[in-house]
């Protein structure tokens, strides 16, 4: 393995066009690799390595498809012994075994200990496609047609759920009309005097509002595209609650902060609601395997045979990773680790932010999807670029990037923790030209 591995980096190392590849062929449609500019080649927990050799502390893991780090040895051995073992790869949506291993225990670790009772309805790998048919599922069972999404929301980009996406240059990209969608403020868009929640109440229960009367409501708990923007308890079971005497569906995209990202596998759970329908995705697979997944209240089950209908409904090598990566949350020690995280990443964000008070900077989302944020808003783009320079990879988010995000993977090992917050508390102090504060806020921690 070493040799042929070292082989193919010098050969690729020679070659001249090693970058120009890329430049020439791929379209330039293409987006991470522009800020995050290397050529890749293995990875493990949260670190990358580069053909050069080059190591980076990972902080966006596949912006949350990587919430067990990269190839995580439990998951990554089920894979193999599968893969040796000439396990059924491709099977359309044809009963298999991996298929049934991983119904079985989602059910039993997932859905059983938190009283729920939905049905899994698989999609194409993607999670656009999760949400295209949730929403198929919401207008076929109501046969209303809107749908209300919130402001700065993202929920992909295909024409169905890019007109939920709330990106207005996303949007624009469609080149056709995005209808059958009323947007609506999310909690605190206002400002905090003003409960966005009983907007949403006053307009739906006033038959003159102009809304018409909505198939469902889809939101996130944390808009994680949209800048890190949470929801209260208060804020979402009021929104459900309304759309219940209304009968309207509530869709929870949980694609990207589900799956642990905020501490618990669904991020609504301790808020008090229950979702008719909810979406997962990226950390599904637990692997970076394409991997989605509906769950649906069992009266919602409306579609008939066919009506969703699509060659990657059933990646089996997703659900062996999928159902590998369900054992860690039957770990306690898994559980406990990832409290220890949130409670790390939260300590240490404060600490940065009173570090860099003169900067204003604020500490935004919640669990284990933390971010940063100044009122200049060019700060999270400039911190992310020196950051990579560092040797840190870490992404921004928000309608104009104004927010720097920081998604570890969930199992990061402690040193990789420490290195990655050193780098970009290095790079907060050069993005804003002061390399003092490093020294000032050492005494802030530890
Ligand atoms: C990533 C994401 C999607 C879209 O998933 P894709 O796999 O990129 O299509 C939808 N909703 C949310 C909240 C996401 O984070």
């Amino acid at each position: 393995m070493a040799v042929a591995f070292s082989d193919q980096v010098r050969i690729v190392a020679n070659d001249s066009a090693r970058w120009d590849v890329f430049a020439r062929h791929e379209s330039d449609v293409r987006w991470y690799c522009r800020k995050f500019s290397s050529v890749y080649v293995s990875a493990s927990s949260a670190t990358i390595v580069d053909e050069d050799g080059r190591e980076y502390i990972d902080f966006l893991s596949g912006a949350s498809a990587l919430n067990y780090g990269h190839n995580p040895e439990p998951i990554k051995h089920a894979v193999v012994r599968y893969l040796s073992e000439d396990g059924i790869l491709h099977a359309l949506d044809l009963h298999t075994a991996a298929k049934r291993d991983f119904i079985a225990a989602f059910c039993e670790t997932v859905l059983k200990p938190r009283g729920l009772g939905y049905k899994l309805a698989f999609t194409g790998p993607t999670g656009t496609n999760a949400v295209e048919l949730a929403i198929k599922f919401a207008r076929h069972f109501t046969q209303r047609e809107t749908v209300i999404a919130f402001t700065n929301a993202y929920h992909g980009v295909s024409l169905g759920s890019l007109a939920l996406t709330g990106n207005r240059s996303k949007r624009a990209a469609a080149g056709i009309a995005l209808p059958g969608v009323a947007r609506l403020p999310y909690d605190g868009y206002l400002g905090d005097g003003l409960d966005t929640a009983a907007l949403f109440e006053r307009l739906l229960d006033d038959p003159g509002s102009g809304i018409d009367m909505p198939a469902a409501v889809i939101l996130e708990t944390v808009q994680a595209e949209g800048g890190l923007n949470t929801c209260s308890p208060q804020w979402l079971r009021r929104i459900c609650e309304t759309s219940r005497r209304h009968g309207i569906i509530t869709i929870v995209d949980d694609i990207q902060v589900g799956c642990g990202r905020t501490g618990t596998f669904f991020s609504f759970e301790g808020m008090g609601i229950e979702p008719d329908i909810v979406c997962l995705s990226k950390s599904l697979s637990g692997i970076g395997q394409p991997f989605s997944l509906v769950l649906l209240k069992p009266a919602l089950d409306c579609l008939p045979p066919g009506a969703h209908n699509g060659t990657f409904r059933g990646n089996n090598l997703a659900f062996v990773s999928a159902r590998a990566a369900l054992r860690y949350w039957s770990d306690p020690l898994f559980q406990s680790c990832l409290e220890r995280l949130c409670r790390t990443l939260r300590d240490r964000l404060d600490a940065i932010a009173r570090g860099f008070s003169q900067l204003h900077t604020r500490v935004v989302g919640r669990g284990a999807i933390l971010g940063l944020k100044w009122p200049d808003a060019t700060m999270a783009n400039r911190v992310s670029a020196a950051a990579f320079e560092r040797g840190l990879i870490i992404e921004t988010c928000g309608a104009r990037d104004e927010v720097l995000k920081l998604l570890p993977p969930l199992t990061i090992r402690d040193d990789e923790l420490e290195s990655g917050l050193q780098k970009l508390e290095g790079a907060i102090a050069d993005a804003a030209g002061h390399a003092t504060d490093l020294i000032a806020r050492g005494q802030d921690h530890e």
